[in-house]
């Protein structure tokens, strides 16, 4: 055959533009496009099948096969190929049809005589309204042309079918999706909690109304002044990142701009408007043939090209006719935002009443957008990495945050099992709202600190509600991370204040600026690294740019002013270099003794314990350091030399394994020793087991995510520190690969709260 290829098919889309525009009903009308599918793609047969209610599909109009099988012939979704093919929304391209294990015969259609087949579905709204598909006697492969071709016949069927209303709208029930069967994904949980709602696409999806254009020329020039628009926006973002993104970032919008100019791309989509398309349906047309080649290739870089080039066709979509972004700040329903990755600054563009859930095809439990994301309570699952290509706009998402589990469509069962998770969730919520007010004491009268890490200011809004001590760690970054250039010393003295202010004497740590590794500033010069975590971050960054730590050591000292002010290094790997930024410190502090408002009344400084090399240097650094905090969370990473961002490894040893326990010890005992407070931070103070084993090793103080720290003090409250000691401190000495399960056993048997 000729082949329908991109450039090719302009003669039955004129032929079809006909038929959609003549006489006739749309039973008749169907019956003319499945007769001249066949004729045009040299087809023994073609045939529509179209949805009925209850999810089966009826066939509607056939040329080749035994007419009288019309309305008769009925399939399920998910039975035999063309059931399939709704079923997954997906094409399917057989050269033996018979010989696939999905294949249904149906005597009444007579079509065993046909050996390959070409279907694909027919979509509406981003819904399976029907599936279209063509088979021949030989065993033959369809092009890829072809397989494009279907797809945008299967465009214009859908404007027939929907506009005549073939099939009444009812019959498509609302929560079948794209793909209409249940789908279930496993990924990582990046910020706990449950919630359930709509799937909306962070990067939407192009939606073909008119498949076929009436007047080419309006349609050529609707794609070329959405192109225009598009090219002016990327360039307008690229001349705002030239002052104040440098290299990496700017590289990423150099990438868009070079792509939003693509002569190579612009061709393809005019000539896809030439051979008949709307500007839509020309877009989608190129979208998917990027697609395609994007599953073809392997190469990481490659991908990430063609998948800016897949974002770049949304973009051009969204400037069609001047339409603008989806208003995220008003969601109907409530909503599930899945996205392939997003900043912390998009998440905080969404209506927080709506927002239920988040689904990430990337993301890691200590990126910007899962950080603040457990700040603001949405729970997010991440690392579903087919996730996109599973949902679809509008269908009902169950996300659980706890054990990282993502149900797309889920059947009645899984909806009820959900509810009753969330109604136990929330049971559990009065639960520990209940023990706010109880003073923070373990069983046998040990009294505990209970803090919590924040970094935003609704972090501290919140902050009443939780029966918190204070704030143990205070995340500073995350503000200079949500802005689009660095904060000026006024604007960050304005907010210091506003903390220590809302926090009314409460104690609060402030960790100075931990950048570098995954917390990249988009307006901070630096190079692309390696191995970023082991790279030029946190208080390195500091030291060798000691204008920027010490203007936020100015902005801290001036908002402390006449009160007390705490606050950490993070990252410090030996002793000299907080003795380096303590200078720094110390020279705003002189400073500020010289202005108006004076220096704070009280400084506490101190480290964060996160490389194991400072664990060496302990008697030396606690003489000078007024507390520790350990962030068990980069400690472990250095310590088991594992990349916490890397789902491959981050899970391979044990948060509690013998080694780390008796590290965690070690320092500790030290600080015993010294006389000197010591605290923690990383994640595992949040979680319950780990917190007991962590009260048997000495530590007194922790400071968790708000959204732990109920189970913690409730696990606190029923432990009896005294005998958990012993037991604890036994258990570094083992030789196990992790001594979870004893810890378990042993909070059985003395009724402690896990
Ligand atoms: C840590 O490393 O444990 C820590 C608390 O810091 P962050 O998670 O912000 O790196
Ligand atoms: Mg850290």
């Amino acid at each position: 055959m000729s082949g329908l290829g991109i450039s090719a098919p302009r003669l039955l889309l004129r032929k079809l533009h006909q038929v959609m525009a003549g006489h006739g009903d749309a039973e008749q009308r169907l019956n003319e496009i499945v007769r001249l599918i066949a004729g045009n793609m040299i087809a023994e047969v073609c045939s529509c099948y179209l949805r009925r209610a209850g999810d089966v599909l009826e066939l509607y109009a056939t040329e080749g096969l035994k007419k009288n099988s019309v309305h008769q012939t009925r399939l399920r979704f998910g039975e035999g190929l063309v059931g399939d093919i709704a079923a997954r929304a997906r094409p399917l391209n057989l050269s033996d049809a018979q010989s696939h294990p999905q294949f249904a015969y149906r005597p009444e259609t007579g079509e065993e005589e046909y050996h390959s087949l070409l279907g694909t579905p027919i979509l509406r709204g981003g819904r399976v309204i029907g599936v279209l598909a063509v088979q021949n006697r030989t065993r033959r492969s369809y092009t890829d042309e072809e397989v494009e071709a279907l797809q945008t016949v299967a465009m214009v069927v859908a404007e027939l079918v929907s506009s005549e209303q073939m099939v009444a709208s009812t019959e498509f029930s609302d929560a079948a999706g794209n793909a209409t069967l249940p789908h279930h994904i496993n990924g990582r949980v990046l910020a706990e909690g449950l919630g359930a709602g709509v799937a909306l696409l962070h990067e939407p999806r192009i939606e073909v109304v008119h498949a076929i254009s009436s007047n080419r020329a309006m349609e050529m020039a609707r794609l070329n002044s959405a192109v225009n628009a598009l090219q002016s926006s990327v360039d307008k973002l690229l001349i705002a990142t030239n002052t104040l993104f440098k290299d990496e970032s700017k590289e990423i919008f150099e990438a868009y701009k070079m792509f939003a100019h693509d002569k190579g791309w612009l061709k393809k989509l005019q000539e896809a408007v030439n051979s008949g398309l709307t500007a839509e349906a020309a877009i989608k047309r190129v979208q998917d043939d990027t697609r395609a080649r994007m599953k073809e290739i392997t190469d990481p870089y490659l991908r990430e090209r063609l998948s800016e080039l897949d974002d770049l066709a949304n973009r051009l979509y969204l400037h069609l006719d001047g339409r603008s972004q989806i208003d995220r700040r008003n969601l109907e329903k409530d909503t599930v935002v899945v996205a392939r990755n997003m900043g912390a600054a998009e998440l905080l563009d969404y209506d927080r009443r709506r927002l239920k859930a988040v689904v990430l095809a990337e993301g890691t439990r200590s990126s910007h957008v899962a950080i603040v994301a457990r700040a603001l309570g949405v729970p997010v699952v991440g690392q579903c990495a087919d996730v996109r290509d599973n949902v679809e706009q509008g269908d009902l998402m169950l996300v659980d945050g706890e054990h990282g589990q993502v149900f797309l469509r889920p059947g009645d069962d899984v909806r009820q099992a959900f509810s009753r998770s969330q109604r136990q969730r929330a049971q559990q919520q009065a639960k520990y709202a209940a023990l706010r007010d109880k003073p923070n004491i373990s069983k046998d009268g040990v009294p505990l600190k209970l803090n919590v890490n924040a970094g935003l200011l609704i972090d501290i809004d919140h902050f009443p509600e939780l029966g918190a001590d204070g704030i143990g760690l205070f995340r500073t970054e995350l503000q200079f991370m949500v802005r689009s250039q660095m904060p000026k010393v006024d604007e960050q003295t304005e907010l210091y204040s506003r903390v220590l202010d809302k926090m009314d004497k409460k104690p609060v740590v402030f960790r100075t600026l931990d950048i570098g590794g995954d917390k990249l500033l988009p307006y901070l010069k630096t190079k692309p690294e390696e191995n970023p975590a082991l790279g030029w971050r946190a208080i390195r960054i500091g030291l060798d740019r000691p204008a920027l730590l010490r203007s936020q050591l100015r902005a801290l000292v001036q908002a402390a002013a006449g009160r007390e002010l705490s606050l950490m290094f993070p990252m410090i790997a030996e002793v000299a270099e907080f003795q380096e930024a303590k200078l720094l410190l110390n020279k705003e502090l002189t400073r500020a003794a010289q202005r108006k408002d004076g220096p704070p009344t009280k400084v506490n400084v101190g480290t964060m314990i996160e490389v194991p090399s400072i664990v060496w240097q302990l008697p030396h650094l606690l003489k000078e350091v007024d507390f520790i905090s350990v962030g068990s969370n980069d400690l472990m990473q250095f310590f088991f030399a594992v990349d916490r961002g890397n789902p491959k490894v981050s899970d391979r040893y044990d948060t509690l394994s013998p080694s780390l326990l008796l590290l965690l010890r070690n320092i500790a005992e030290h600080c015993e020793q010294a006389g000197k407070p010591f605290a923690i931070c990383g994640d595992i103070a949040g979680r319950p087991l780990e917190a007991m084993a962590l009260l048997g090793l000495g530590y007194r103080n922790f400071s968790m995510s708000s959204e732990t720290l109920g189970r913690v003090k409730e696990m606190a409250l029923s432990a009896d520190i005294s005998k958990l000691q012993n037991f604890v401190r036994g258990l570094c000495q083992s030789r196990d690969h992790s001594v979870r399960d004893q810890l378990r056993a042993f909070a059985r048997d003395h009724s402690i709260i896990i």
